[in-house]
C-alpha cells in the first residue's frame, strides 16, 4: 500500500487519537518528522539534517550500509525461529560472548533490553532459589511489571506505586552531589556499605537477595560514572549473603564507554549476568542475556525456553555485521578519543561559564551538569532546557536532559560522532550559554 505523507500537525492529531497517549513525543514544542538518517545525523521532511546526540541505539551510525545489507540479505534468504539449526546464529554467539571474560560463556537471544532484564532476573531466581532484588536508587532497567518493580525512576515518580515489597532500594553513588564526592578516594567503599545495610536489613528478615540490578554508569541517576571499587564491594556484599549480581550493559554497552567493551570491566568485576540491547542490532530490536554456564544448567530444569523472534537469523545476521562495524572502524577508540575531546572541552567552557557544575562520563556518555550556584548546587532544570530548545532550534543539534533534577544534559550520540561534530557542538553550547546571562 502507498504511504501518503502528511503534515505534522495531521500526524499529531492521528497519532493522538489511535495510539496510547502515555507514549511522548520529543521537543513537543517544535516535533520533527524524521524521515532518514546518516552517520550521526537525522533528516527531517525537508531535507534537513540535525545533529543526533541522543541516539546511542543506532550506534555504529544511522542506516549503516554494512548493517542494511546484513538485514536486506538474510531477510530475503530466511527468517525462523531459532529451533531451526543455523549457522549464523552459532557463528554469532561465539563472536559475542567471545567479547566477555570467563566464565560468561553462554547466551539467550530477546528481543529488547526489558526482556532480557526479565529473563536475567528469572535466571538468578531459578538459580538461587531467592525472590528478593536491590537495585540502585532512581535506576531504569525496562517497562516490564517485573521491571518498573525494580526501577526507582520510574515506580517512585509520577503515576508509580512506590517500591514493592521484595525490593531493597540502595544510595545512588554519585561524586558530585552524594554524601562522599569527587577526590574521596574511599567514596567507592564507603557507597558500597549501602548495599550492605541493604543485605542485612533482608537477612534482618530471614531473607536473601537473588539479584542486584546495577548499571556501570548510571544513566536514569544522571550519567553518573561510578566511584572506584564501588561494584567490587557492592558485588561482595551480594555474593556474600547468596545474591547475583547482573551488568545492565543494555544502555552503555559495545564500546561506548572508550576503554572497554562494557561498562562493568571498568570496575575490574565480572558479572554473574550481563544484559545487552539498544545498540546490538544498532536499532533493529533485538538483546541478548549473557551469563555463566552454570547458572544457564540450573535454568535447564525441564521448562524449556522459548522465544518466537529471540535469535532468528535476521537479527543474528544484524548482530554479526554491527560487531563487524565496530571492529573494522575502530569505534571503541573513537568514543575514547572524541569523548575526551568533548568532555576537555566542556571543562574549558566550565572556567568561563558558572552555571556548568559538573562534567563527567567515560567515552561518549557523558553530563553536564547545569547549576544556578556551584556552593549551593541549586539545580539549573529551566535553563537546561532553554539550552536544549536553542541548539535544538538555532544550531541544528538534538540533545535531551537527564537526572533526578532534571538538569543534566545527556550526551551520547551514534559513535560515528567526529571532531569537527564535537567541536561545532562545543561552539554552540558556548554561544547559547552565553546568551543566557
Ligand atoms: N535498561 C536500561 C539501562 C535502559 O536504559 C533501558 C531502556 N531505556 C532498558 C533497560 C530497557 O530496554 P528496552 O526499552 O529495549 O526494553
Amino acid at each position: 500500500s502507498v504511504i501518503v505523507a502528511q503534515d505534522k500537525e495531521t500526524l499529531i492529531r492521528e497519532r493522538h487519537l489511535r495510539i496510547g497517549r502515555a507514549l511522548s513525543i520529543a521537543y513537543s514544542d517544535a516535533p520533527l518528522k524524521i524521515v532518514g538518517g546518516e552517520g550521526a545525523y537525522l533528516i527531517d521532511d525537508a531535507g534537513k539534517h540535525w545533529l543526533d546526540m541522543v541516539n546511542n541505539v543506532c550506534h555504529v551510525g544511522h542506516c549503516h550500509p554494512r548493517v542494511v545489507k546484513a538485514a536486506q540479505r538474510q531477510m530475503a534468504a530466511l527468517n525462523t525461529n531459532s529451533r531451526y539449526l543455523h549457522d549464523t546464529l552459532v557463528e554469532y554467539s561465539r563472536r559475542l560472548t567471545a567479547q566477555f571474560p570467563d566464565p560468561l560463556n553462554v547466551c539467550f537471544f530477546v528481543n529488547s533490553g526489558s526482556e532480557a532484564n526479565d529473563l536475567a532476573l528469572r535466571l538468578a531466581r531459578n538459580h538461587g532459589g531467592n525472590h528478593d532484588v536491590i537495585t540502585v536508587d532512581h535506576a531504569y532497567h525496562g517497562h516490564l511489571s517485573s521491571l518498573i518493580d525494580v526501577s526507582p525512576y520510574k515506580f517512585a515518580g509520577e503515576g508509580g506505586a512506590g517500591c514493592p515489597e521484595h525490593v531493597r532500594v540502595a544510595e545512588m553513588p554519585d561524586l558530585y552531589r552524594g554524601r562522599w564526592r569527587h577526590g574521596d578516594v574511599g567514596a567507592g567503599r564507603k557507597y558500597a556499605e549501602d548495599v550492605k545495610r541493604q543485605v542485612e536489613a533482608l537477612a534482618h528478615e530471614g531473607r536473601q537477595p537473588a539479584l542486584m540490578f546495577t548499571e556501570g554508569v548510571l544513566g536514569t541517576g544522571g550519567q553518573l560514572v561510578l566511584p572506584d571499587d564501588y561494584l567490587k564491594h557492592a558485588y561482595r556484599h551480594v555474593r556474600e549473603a547468596g545474591g547475583l549480581c547482573l551488568a545492565d550493559e543494555v544502555q552503555i554497552g559495545f564500546g561506548r564507554v572508550g576503554s572497554h567493551m562494557w561498562a562493568f570491566e571498568t570496575q575490574e568485576v565480572v558479572p554473574d549476568i550481563v544484559t545487552l540491547g539498544k545498540p546490538i542490532g544498532n536499532g533493529h530490536p533485538m538483546a541478548a542475556v549473557i551469563t555463566t554456564e552454570e547458572i544457564a544448567a540450573t535454568f535447564a530444569n525441564g521448562m524449556e525456553y522459548f522465544n518466537t523472534f529471540g535469535g532468528n537469523p535476521v537479527s543474528a545476521s544484524i548482530g554479526l555485521a554491527v560487531l563487524d562495524v565496530i571492529r573494522d572502524e575502530r569505534l571503541m577508540h573513537h568514543c575514547h578519543d572524541v569523548g575526551n575531546r568533548l568532555m576537555d572541552g566542556a571543562r574549558a567552557l566550565a572556567d568561563r561559564h558558572e552555571i556548568i557544575g559538573d562534567v563527567r562520563g567515560l567515552g561518549l556518555f557523558i553530563g553536564i551538569e547545569l547549576v544556578r550556584d556551584r556552593e549551593t548546587q541549586e539545580p539549573a532544570p529551566d535553563e537546561l532546557d532553554t539550552v536544549i530548545r536553542k541548539l535544538k532550534q538555532n544550531h541544528g543539534i538534538l540533545l535531551s536532559s537527564e537526572g533526578p533534577h532534571d538538569n543534566v544534559l545527556k550526551i551520547k550520540p551514534p559513535a560515528p560522532f567526529s571532531p569537527e561534530n564535537c567541536d561545532y557542538f562545543l561552539t554552540s553550547l558556548d554561544e547559547v550559554l552565553s546568551g543566557l546571562v
